[in-house]
């Protein structure tokens, strides 16, 4: 997804904002906050599921562990790493909830991305600090 045109207004939409570095507690903490609001029981696409313990599920990878790509000892935007991969990663597993059959860049993905950026922005994530912000979680495994 690299150089698709479909994804420049969520690369704009980054622009806009100053991204701080990102630890992973934090990386987890708000991963799972960003998941909790875009995977609410109206979103559930697959009938029958047991909500909300279906919806743990989903990501429950995600928010026990974090991804190692979501830290960023630097500021700004990057696909790659930090709060931009995050966001990526994350509204990859809330439109698989949505979406369960269809493929991980399908049409609508690139919208749901940039909706969770606003949200992310909405929120005031990128500008609050929690005691995890010191880096000393940086050597966690995996
Ligand atoms: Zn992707």
């Amino acid at each position: 997804m690299h150089n698709d045109p479909r994804y420049a207004p969520v690369e704009g939409a980054w622009q806009y904002v100053d991204i701080p570095p990102l630890t992973r507690a934090d990386a987890r903490w708000y991963a799972r906050l960003l998941l909790k609001a875009f995977t609410k029981k109206q979103d559930c696409a697959v009938r029958g599921y047991r909500y909300p313990l279906s919806r743990t599920w989903w990501y429950a990878d995600y928010t026990k562990r974090g991804r190692r790509c979501w830290v960023s000892r630097k500021p700004g935007y990057s696909l790659d790493r930090g709060w931009g991969r995050l966001v990526h990663d994350c509204s990859h597993v809330a439109f698989r909830f949505r979406h369960p059959n269809w493929r991980p860049h399908e049409h609508g993905h690139e919208e749901l991305e940039l909706e969770m950026v606003h949200y992310v922005v909405s929120q005031n994530w990128l500008a609050l600090k929690t005691t995890a912000n010191q880096f000393i979680d940086i050597a966690m495994p995996g």
